[in-house]
């Protein structure tokens, strides 16, 4: 039975659901896991094997929270305040307010509500590849054409039926820092480029706050095509695309990888944590150090967070020994 809510009701809900995921809060019930979908994964897997004897096997994914190992305590912050915070000129407009509050009206106050809609089960996080050997840095942009001739114009998952250019990633091959977001919106379906929308222009002025330029760092995101209605990908989705995110990662081999939200964080790290028990460590990804922080379009929401997010962007400045730009 179809929920007959009224489009303002909808949009309040849709508004704090967003809320809760941008948190890392996905999950509101339990799901077993679907043994075809874990067949399917299995085979995807083999599929992407790649032979790299000398590198390290990654732990399968329940080990791999705990094998982030000792982690350092968080940096301290070199100031409270965000910078990007404080360019007005470049957010002008662009912040909302947050989320409105969820109606207290009850939709339906029928018991067994949802009882006839059978809750899909959750496919299992598929093992990463093994980490690929490295490519000469003279080499990378060859490599990294290389994985988008083989991802062509793909049909290997449902997104590919709404999209209208696929966004594989862009910036430097040879980026010391590596952000990675869930998947493409609106803007970046219309130009093939990842971050190129009012999140983005965000992005930009959170690496600009950093000392960097956007050429300087290597963007890419969960998923390659934009999910309908800018939904979080689907646990298919998200296991049909990462594998080629993981070999954009190994090609670029940046040093620091940024995680702009929860669903990449959970994609990177191959398991399913709240936002706030991820930030503020370091965690170790594909040879990177991973950093996890808030995605730019939750920032645009809540604006009050983005000291919490230059925070997190001090630590991988700390690790990159980058010093934040002098301000005129
Ligand atoms: N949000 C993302 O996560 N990625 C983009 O490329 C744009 C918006």
């Amino acid at each position: 039975m179809a929920l007959p809510l009224d489009p303002a009701t909808r949009e309040a809900l849709e508004g704090r659901l967003r809320f809760y995921r941008d948190l890392g809060l996905t999950e509101f019930y339990r799901r077993p896991v679907d043994p075809e979908l874990a067949q399917q994964i299995a085979a995807l897997e083999a599929n992407f094997q790649v032979a790299t004897p000398a590198a390290p096997t990654p732990p399968p994914p329940a080990q791999r929270a705990a094998v982030q190992g000792p982690q350092p305590p968080a940096a301290k912050p070199l100031s409270n305040a965000s910078p990007f915070a404080l360019t007005g000129s470049a957010l002008q407009g662009l912040v909302s307010p947050p989320p409105s509050p969820v109606p207290q009206t009850q939709p339906d106050a029928q018991p067994g509500f949802y009882e006839d809609q059978p809750i899909p089960p959750r496919a299992p996080f598929p093992i990463p590849p093994k980490i690929a050997a490295a490519t000469p840095p003279d080499q990378r942009a060859a490599a990294l054409q290389q994985i988008r001739d083989e991802i062509g114009d793909c049909t290997r998952c449902a997104l590919h039926a709404g999209r209208n250019k696929l966004v594989f990633g862009d910036g430097d091959p040879n980026a010391r820092l590596m952000f990675v977001g869930e998947g493409p919106g609106a803007d970046e379906d219309m130009q093939g480029l990842p971050f190129v929308g009012k999140a983005g222009q965000l992005l930009n002025n959170m690496i600009a706050a950093m000392g960097l330029t956007r050429e300087q760092v290597y963007i890419a995101n969960v998923v390659k095509c934009r999910p309908p209605a800018n939904r979080v990908p689907e646990p298919e989705e998200g296991a049909t695309c990462t594998p080629f995110l993981f070999r954009q990662i190994d090609v670029v081999r940046p040093e620091v990888l940024v995680a702009l939200g929860a669903t990449a964080a959970t994609w990177l790290l191959g398991a399913r944590q709240p936002l706030a028990g991820l930030r503020g460590r370091i965690h170790n990804v594909r040879g990177a150090k991973l950093i996890v922080t808030y995605h730019p379009a939750f920032l645009l929401r809540d604006p009050r967070q983005k000291k919490e997010a230059w925070a997190d962007l001090q630590i991988a400045m700390r690790e990159l020994g980058l010093k934040p730009p002098v301000r005129g």
